[in-house]
């Protein structure tokens, strides 16, 4: 067998992603049956390897994560056993095991279950080693089903398609949304009111038994309640503020930290409140400004009911500088204070409303409105303590903010007006949807555009982009040609 501690993680990681072992019989370290019925995703920031697991360990089936090594000893090497991010880890999987080696538990005292792989290995490790490459090697290869045959299909008919996707997507993030508006508007809600520590919070460290009931649904006047509209603005606008790698921190927080209350707390301490909450302020602090901001939360008597997240929540890992939580924590302290002193939703429904304006110059507007300028301390830092030698102008720019108008703000307005019965608030953001232009290209838009043969000279606009990413997550990966329109001509 090949040395263990040569073996490269990911080999291991392709191991477990493709089920390269006997899967048949697997028992756990602890002499319990293992079946593994859903390996997890591949996470490629900080925190277990893979996530969203589903195992069978005994008779109880486990859903959470999975983290991979290729000795035990490693879980402690890398400190794992006082890293909250691991309390979720359902299996640790090794490729080795020293008889005298210890077991696994996590954070929170929990043992974790141990599978050592070299005991279910069917072939030497050289030959799954050759498998594991040739695996990844075809998943890189892989083309949409209809990569080459899709020449012949009419380019309106694609086009059409995408158009058609690009609507329905819309009406995703729509009804997502409204699903968000209805627990922020009903009756039971005093998220807004009257700041508590909620049920879901991670890590919940509540009585089971003080679960608060199902919340009432809204009636059509509790939908038509401003601040729950703000809010739903705002904790939206924090999630887009966290891309894809701190969508969830970001909502936390701006779920801690409502608008209403940021709002009522003088401009200086909403930014130190945001740091706090988000648990930057907590440890033994070494920077002037984080020191600064803890003593404006002292200074100012904010008070404070419920528990700050814990600042291993948050993502740093794989990020430009320019993306860092941090900097976007401060943009969001800023917004929300333009948000308090200029009435956002007024100002929003005007400006798209404005009959004298074109679709391209609302945009120029929204990008004038919510631009964020770097200030003070966050000029040359990325972090705490932190130095960066370029320094920034700007904490939220030109390309966010279209992608926040295309991802927060049309199906924002399209909820509003539905929710309002406004038809030219709707067409207005119809408008707006498939006349600003398409943000720049992402993995996704490019394969579709390479692999169909689209050519966006004359069709580039957020509907058609949007619905390109529609098309490949929930036809194209899915194998759904049948239900396809250009599957519909392809595969006859
Ligand atoms: S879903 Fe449609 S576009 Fe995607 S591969 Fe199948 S036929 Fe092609």
């Amino acid at each position: 067998m090949a040395r263990t501690t040569m073996l490269p993680e990911k080999f291991l990681h392709e191991v477990w992603a493709q089920q390269l072992f006997r899967t048949s019989y697997l028992e756990s370290n602890e002499g319990h049956r293992v079946t593994v019925i859903d390996p997890g995703k591949p996470n490629s920031d900080t925190g277990p390897d893979f996530l969203d697991a589903r195992v069978q360990i005994g008779d109880t089936l486990y859903a959470g994560d999975v983290e991979i090594h290729r000795t035990l000893e490693e879980w402690t090497a890398h400190l794992h056993q006082q890293d909250p991010r691991y309390n979720k880890v359902i299996l640790h999987v090794v490729m080795h095991a020293n008889e005298e080696s210890s077991e696994t538990t996590a954070e929170s005292g929990r043992k974790i279950p141990t599978l050592i792989l070299e005991k279910f290995l069917i072939e030497p490790v050289r030959s799954v080693w050759r498998k594991s490459i040739h695996g990844e090697r075809e998943k890189r290869l892989n083309r949409i089903p209809c990569y080459g045959k899709n020449k012949s299909v009419d380019y309106p008919i694609k086009i059409n398609w995408i158009n058609t996707l690009g609507s329905r997507r819309m009406e995703l993030k729509m009804r997502i949304m409204r699903n968000r508006l209805h627990e922020l508007a009903s009756p039971d809600n005093f998220d807004l009111r009257e700041p508590a520590a909620r049920y879901g919070e991670f890590p919940f460290r509540g009585n089971i038994d003080e679960v608060p009931p199902p919340v009432r649904p809204p009636s059509t006047d509790d939908l038509r309640r401003k601040d729950a509209w703000e809010q739903l603005l705002y904790e939206s606008i924090a999630e887009a503020l966290g891309y894809s790698k701190n969508q969830f921190p970001f909502r936390r927080l701006s779920a801690l930290v409502t608008f209403p209350r940021l709002r009522e707390i003088p401009e200086s301490a909403r930014e130190a409140l945001l740091f706090h909450m988000a648990g930057f302020l907590d440890a033994d602090l070494e920077d002037s400004y984080q020191m600064q901001l803890r003593e404006t939360v002292r200074n100012q008597k904010i008070k404070i009911k419920q528990t700050p997240m814990n600042a291993t929540e948050w993502q740093f890992f794989r990020l430009r500088p320019q993306n860092f939580p941090t900097l976007r924590i401060s943009a969001l302290a800023s917004i929300a204070g333009k948000m308090a002193e200029r009435p956002v939703l007024e100002w929003l429904l005007s400006t798209v409303k404005n009959p004298g304006s074109s679709p391209r110059e609302k945009l120029k507007n929204i990008r004038e409105y919510f631009s964020v300028p770097a200030k003070g301390y966050w000029m040359n830092h990325y972090t705490f303590g932190k130095k960066t030698a370029r320094g920034f102008s700007l904490l939220v720019g030109k390309s966010r903010i279209d992608e926040i108008t295309i991802n927060v703000f049309i199906p924002f307005l399209f909820l509003y007006a539905r929710t309002y019965r406004d038809i030219g608030l709707r067409s207005n953001t119809e408008s707006l949807y498939t006349k600003i232009p398409a943000p720049s290209k992402n993995a996704v838009t490019r394969k579709i555009d390479d692999e169909l043969i689209i050519d966006n000279k004359h069709t580039s606009n957020a509907q058609i982009y949007q619905g390109k990413i529609q098309l490949y997550k929930f036809y194209c990966r899915e194998g759904r040609c049948d239900e396809c329109e250009i599957g519909k001509v392809v595969f006859v």
